[in-house]
């Protein structure tokens, strides 16, 4: 893509951008990149719906070549533990048991097989399009218990926080939750830590601010000393952020900007913050690849642990481990390419995934193989 030479104004182009795939804004905003950076920067997106952007849209390839983005750690199917995908299945092959869960996560490597493979050896597991299919599968079948495999972040906290109220309000006995949540700030923080880290902005995701609001964005990007820019998910929303991210780096600012204005307010949803904390508590939770973040998960309140799948069923596998040779991990601090894995395109595809991140959309992996970013 070329520059237009028209004027453009950044601010003007996002009232403008009507679908926000407008290429006239995308090439106005390209320009103001260009003209504005004047050094190596490497700017982080955290969400695996951003990543898959850059990836759909190839903006990389438009950015400057002193921009490095790197691919951050939002994608809730390649984060969950491959501990907690044991567990599920072992879950899943209790005969009484009908095993819900969104149907990216069925592909899901676990130690020795992943939910698909359960469910060809006869374990009933259903996919479903909305948790709330779940609890009214629990009403109508009265015979079977139903667990819900609730993955996620911030974005889909409050959705499973309702389903435990309604099931407590409602006294329904055959429901629980197998919980695999997480909070993005703690993670950003750990992985900023990390000595090999080369994160110097980070674009927040969008639609957790809308939950959460910004005063923890605010409080990270001091800690961190790094600018954050909460940012959208269309190509136009990508090159603002990115932009604005340059800006404040240019200048040496640190601080949140909002740059995805039409959806995040500064107070977050408060509903939605207020049902998080009623019914989940923080704990030191497990990333795949990662391992143990501080404070970084959300697990059932007391009041609601009786819900809670890992203590309603036994469990015989003793130890879980993750496929050889699988650099998720390395992937998610900037420090590799999927093109880097040995595995990449050749045992590990969409339709064969070796590691998490081959298995969804949003997984760097998956969206990098789609869109043909191994091939020169
Ligand atoms: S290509 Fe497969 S094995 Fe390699 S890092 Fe990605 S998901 Fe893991």
């Amino acid at each position: 893509m070329t520059a237009s030479n028209r004027q453009y104004d950044m601010e003007d182009i996002m009232t403008r951008a009507a679908t926000y795939r407008d290429a006239d804004a995308m090439r106005g905003v390209l320009r103001r990149i260009h003209d504005a950076v004047t050094r190596q920067w490497n700017i982080m997106e955290v969400c695996g719906g951003q990543t898959f952007t850059l990836s759909r849209y190839r903006l990389e390839e438009l950015l400057p070549e002193k921009i490095t983005m790197i691919h951050g750690p939002g994608c809730p199917v390649c984060v969950t533990p491959v501990e907690t995908i044991d567990r599920a299945i072992d879950i899943a092959m209790h005969p009484d048991v009908t095993f819900c869960s969104f149907g990216d996560m069925l592909r899901v490597p676990g130690s020795e097989a992943a939910l698909l493979q359960a469910k060809a050896r006869g374990a009933d597991v259903q996919i479903l399009y909305s948790p709330l299919e779940a609890l009214k599968m629990a009403i109508d079948r009265p015979d079977r218990q139903i667990v819900f495999f609730a993955i996620g972040f911030e974005t889909t906290a409050p959705i499973y926080a309702l389903l435990a109220q309604k099931a407590v309000g409602m006294g329904i006995g055959n429901f629980s939750l197998l919980t695999s949540l997480f909070t993005v700030p703690a993670a950003v923080e750990a992985i900023k830590l990390d000595d090999q880290c080369r994160v110097d902005a980070l674009l927040a995701a969008g639609h957790v601010c809308a939950i959460t609001g910004t005063a923890e964005y605010e409080s990270l990007s001091r800690e961190l000393g790094i600018p954050i820019v909460i940012t959208g998910f269309e190509p136009v929303d990508m090159l603002y952020g990115i932009s604005k991210a340059v800006d404040a780096l240019e200048s040496s600012r640190i601080g949140v900007v909002n740059a995805y204005g039409r959806a995040v307010r500064a107070e977050g949803n408060r509903a939605a913050k207020k049902s998080i904390d009623e019914v989940f508590e923080h704990y030191d939770a497990r990333w795949r690849g990662i391992g143990v973040i501080k404070h970084s998960g959300l697990t059932l309140r007391r009041k609601f642990e009786h819900l809670d799948a890992t203590r309603r069923f036994k469990f015989s596998h003793t130890s879980s481990h993750e496929c050889n040779g699988c650099i998720a991990a390395k992937i998610m601090k900037g420090l590799s390419l999927p093109a880097d894995c040995p595995h990449f395109a050749t045992d590990c595809t969409p339709q064969s995934p070796v590691g998490a991140p081959m298995v969804s959309s949003e997984g760097v992996c998956a969206a990098h193989y789609k869109y043909n970013r191994f091939q020169p």
